[in-house]
């Protein structure tokens, strides 16, 4: 399913003062994939996601989506067709499941086109469609993951930029998110995603990096990294051991 390359990455550092938090980071998503960043804490993957999403500004490199330089703006990159959803979550609290959707429409002209994106929306999530007049923040917490997600895709990304989905979230939820998640690919939204849980999204990933202190030190298929001793020793939390041992 996957086609060619989407966004391309090359070169690309970035520094916050004198930390270095991305250093010469190289990578690619083809059209249709599920990439998955893992890495431990402060390894730079909010970093690389902000910086795509024109929220960071790199100091040097490259990045290229559909065969163009992504715009400096995040509203250009919004426009270009990618939708980033934030680390924990920043739904609007006060404001009704309603309302956060129309505010991922924003930059979205017509009423038909929004009414149909609510509908898209809906059946992918259709919790959101119950839930559509209570105030978000008395969601559950897989359900306001849910509304960020679903607040991205009122866009109508062709790419999906997601930084830690399951962070903090209940198993059961984290399944269920996961699920979602691959809905979403099914509905021809090519997905970049940065987790914790190495073990889902390597398993959910057609292909993965491995970040370690703001380089990118490892990549392959999920399946490859999944079985990849180095992996499972640092973030699957498997042991290796000797034979014998
Ligand atoms: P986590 O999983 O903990 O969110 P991460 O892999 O997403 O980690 P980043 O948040 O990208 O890592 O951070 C990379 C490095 O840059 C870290 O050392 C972090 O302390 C630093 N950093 C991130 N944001 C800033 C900032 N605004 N100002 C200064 N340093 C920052």
């Amino acid at each position: 399913m996957a086609g060619k390359a989407m966004l391309k990455i090359e070169g690309l550092h970035v520094n916050y003062g004198a930390i270095q938090a991305l250093k010469d980071v190289s990578l690619e998503v083809n059209e249709g994939e599920i990439v998955s960043i893992v890495g431990a804490n402060g390894a730079g993957k909010s970093t690389l996601l902000n910086t795509i999403a024109g929220l960071v500004k790199p100091a040097k490199g490259s990045i290229t989506f559909q065969g163009k330089p992504v715009p400096r703006a995040s509203h250009q990159v919004v426009e270009a067709g990618i939708a980033l959803v934030p680390e924990g979550r920043r739904i609007f609290g006060t404001l009704t499941v309603r309302e956060n959707l129309l505010m991922g429409a924003y930059l979205r002209r017509d009423q038909k086109e929004i009414q149909a994106d609510l509908e898209w929306v809906y059946q992918i999530f259709p919790r959101m469609k119950e839930r559509l007049t209570q105030v978000a923040s008395t969601l559950s917490g897989g359900e306001q993951q849910m509304l960020s997600i679903s607040r991205g895709l009122m866009s109508r990304p062709k790419l999906l930029l997601l930084d830690e989905p399951s962070l903090g979230l209940a198993p059961v939820l984290v399944q269920e998110i996961f699920r979602q998640i691959r809905r979403v690919n099914h509905q021809g939204v090519t997905v970049l995603m940065v987790e914790q849980n190495a073990n889902q999204a390597l398993r959910l990933a057609a292909r993965a990096y491995v970040m370690q202190t703001g380089r990118v030190v490892m990549s392959g298929t999920g399946r490859e990294m999944l079985a990849n001793p180095e992996v499972q020793d640092a973030y699957l939390g498997k042991r290796r051991r000797a034979a014998g041992a």
